[in-house]
């Protein structure tokens, strides 16, 4: 997905997922709520009768511009959808209250007319076909341990990071996280235990992928080796994953760059060693926080570097001192940044280094971020330029001013 429309010489990674459906933001209506386009196909204008059920008219229901805080969305994951069932959990909370008590096909009728008229049609095919791929691996691929595969917090994370989520204040995760720079914030979460289950799985994906010489895509346009987690089955897994562990958090330390909305990701791990891929090229993440959490297995070299937070014109400006951040990878420990913190990792010189990674993404903050006009608070050179021209038009006031006073020291008493 490209949101900036930009090419740089700078790698992106690019998210072999369908990317999630904006929320409609046209037509602005007086009550601040937001108006979907004109009527679309199959629909009645002042509401109608539609396979059966009966689809709200689109001149009286509108499209909220504030998600509904209170509202638990339905699970859409059982349904035969051909947009992501997490997209239609995620637009429920947008829906207008009178339309949140009706029944599933009732939202699902009205969220689908919405998301068709929005969505261009290439999305549409390239969602269906990654679709039947996935279709295609959970159906022949033979699972080693299932408990991986359903949320079970007590035996994924350690004590200390679940006490921290159950408290859920800024002060509670400070005291199990370290910010060894700003905007970097390392703690420990992994069990061991899940570390070691989660490897073995991935292990036995890999041979199976090796045995049926099934062509699987890889995690990006960087990484050769590793799997997409949510490719084979870990979806639903990874969405509890990032919508109650990791959105508590970014809400927090992240707000600027749609911490508190994220309502997408991509899951995957990636390996690294002599056999695997050495290292990985500067680059941002295709994301709004990146969580990285070092599975393990023995290995040297490793290390993340990070160069400070860029906007995408400013994705190649020079890095100032003060940026310069090196981190080494310890098994079961977590990093947790923003997306568009540039990093790297440097060669893994022995051994094996096995990281899981997981991109949050945030569909209402990259849909307003097309009509912001201003500099965003969270890029570095975006500030220091503003600084700067702050600094400049101080100077020139004092300058004016300067000469004024001596003009008027000069000007004849009366
Ligand atoms: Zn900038």
């Amino acid at each position: 997905m490209s949101n900036d429309g930009t090419s740089s010489p700078l790698d992106r990674h690019v998210d072999p997922t369908p990317p999630p459906i904006s929320q409609p933001t046209t037509g602005n209506a007086s009550d601040g709520s937001v108006l979907p386009h004109s009527n679309g196909n199959g629909t009645d204008d002042n509401g109608g009768q539609q396979n059966g059920v009966v689809v709200p008219s689109y001149t009286t229901t509108r499209l909220r511009l504030n998600p509904n805080a209170d509202h638990k969305p339905d699970s859409y994951e059982n349904l035969d959808l051909d947009f992501s069932p997490f997209l239609f959990s995620s637009l429920e909370s947008y829906l207008p209250s009178n339309l949140l008590s009706l029944s599933r096909d009732v939202k699902v009728t009205y969220m689908r007319d919405v998301l068709l008229r929005y969505s261009p049609e290439s999305e549409r095919v390239r969602f269906q076909k990654h679709r039947e791929y996935r279709q295609k691996i959970i159906s022949n691929y033979q699972r080693l341990h299932m408990e991986l595969y359903t949320m079970h917090a007590t035996t994924f994370f350690v004590p200390s990071f679940l006490k921290a989520i159950n408290e859920n204040t800024e002060q509670g995760f400070r005291n199990i996280m370290s910010e060894p720079t700003p905007g970097i914030f390392t703690f420990e979460m992994l069990q061991p235990h899940f570390c070691e289950m989660l490897l073995a799985e991935v292990e036995n994906f890999e041979k199976w992928v090796h045995e049926t010489k099934f062509r699987i895509m890889r995690p990006n346009t960087m990484n050769k080796y590793g799997a997409v987690l949510d490719d084979f089955g870990m979806e639903t897994m990874l969405d509890k994953f990032m919508e109650e562990f990791i959105r508590p958090i970014s809400k927090v330390f992240f707000p600027e760059v749609g911490g508190s909305t994220l309502d997408a990701h991509h899951g995957f791990v990636v390996e690294y060693g002599m056999d695997r891929d050495l290292d990985l090229g500067f680059h941002v993440d295709d994301s709004e926080v990146t969580l990285n959490v070092c599975l393990g297995k023995q290995f040297s070299g490793g290390e993340l570097f990070f160069r400070g937070v860029r906007c995408e014109k400013h994705v190649n400006t020079e890095t100032q001192s003060e940026e310069i951040f090196d981190y080494p990878h310890l098994p079961g420990r977590a990093v947790l940044h923003r997306g568009r913190h540039r990093h790297g990792a440097r060669a893994t010189t022995s051994g094996n280094r096995i990281n899981l990674l997981l991109w949050c993404k945030s569909s209402v903050f990259r849909e307003l971020r097309k009509y912001q006009k201003e500099f965003p608070s969270w890029c570095a050179e975006c500030q220091r330029e503003k600084k700067e021209r702050q600094h400049q038009s101080v100077t020139a006031a004092k300058l004016v001013k300067l000469k004024f006073s001596n003009q008027s020291v000069l000007l004849p008493n009366w």
